[in-house]
């Protein structure tokens, strides 16, 4: 169980909006920035920012303290592929009476863009930096879940069944050049396969949904969807999914 902290300087920076939006941040799975290790007890926030954007990161309590750190001005925020610390959890979920294969990625770490803000003080609005890049990859902003978003050529999720750091399943997702949007552990419910199988695709939604302590509750999880998809923080996209031979040397 984690505890979030965030001091006054935090506080006031990001302003009311900003402070919803980090209350919303799910950190199972995140690591601390600084260790490198998995976050646990006491998490404290870090804000980045450049006056540009602001880009929010976790820490332990005792590897350092909730604080501003000012950047440099011509720092740009880390796209996709420079690898976010991501959560990703896979469902086979209804889509208007048809159940389809869902990966839904979240960011641990959270970099916002301001939004026609200049000078100090809460900015009046945070704009996604991954969300704004997908967006510009061809992703579709999803306002409900009931079809399958366009599908986008040239991502792919390769999956590698067994071969996760722990001989779990693995799961890379390529960009159009190569880059790792995400590199990791997946659960696969047993139906999500076959799923995936037929289709020959899978439904990747990338926003901040919440999903990792719904595991297992498909119910929960589309209405935790719906919800992100009607706030307007949901993107999404139908990528090519490619399965190798399962390891039968294991
Ligand atoms: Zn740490």
């Amino acid at each position: 169980m984690t505890e979030l902290h965030m001091s006054p300087e935090v506080r006031a920076l990001l302003g009311p909006e900003g402070l919803a939006r980090a209350a919303e941040v799910s950190l199972v799975d995140g690591t601390c920035v600084y260790c490198r290790t998995r976050l646990e007890g006491t998490v404290n926030m870090v804000v980045r920012t450049n006056g540009t954007f602001v880009h929010v990161v976790y820490v332990h309590a005792a590897c350092g303290p909730s604080e501003v750190v000012p950047l440099p001005a011509d720092h740009q925020p880390p796209v996709p592929a420079n690898g976010y610390d991501m959560t990703m959890t896979a469902a086979v979920l209804d889509h208007g009476g048809t159940n389809l294969p869902v990966l839904v990625a979240e960011t641990v770490a959270k970099a916002y863009a301001f939004d026609g803000s200049s000078g100090p003080g809460p900015m009046p609005e945070l704009t996604n930096a991954v969300i704004s890049s997908l967006l510009g990859d061809g992703f579709t902003l999803i306002s409900r879940i009931r079809q399958a978003p366009p599908q986008i050529p040239e991502w792919v999720g390769v999956l590698l069944l067994g071969h996760g750091p722990a001989g779990e399943d693995g799961l890379l997702v390529l960009d159009p050049e190569g880059g790792k949007f995400y590199a990791g552990s997946v659960e696969l419910p047993s139906s999500w396969l076959p799923a995936a199988a037929h289709y020959g695709w899978a439904v990747l939604y990338v926003g901040d949904v919440g999903l990792a302590e719904l595991r297992g509750d498909d119910k929960a999880a589309v209405k935790a969807l719906r919800t992100a998809a009607q706030a307007g923080r949901l993107v999404g996209a139908r990528i090519a999914i490619g399965t190798p031979a399962p390891n039968t040397a294991a």
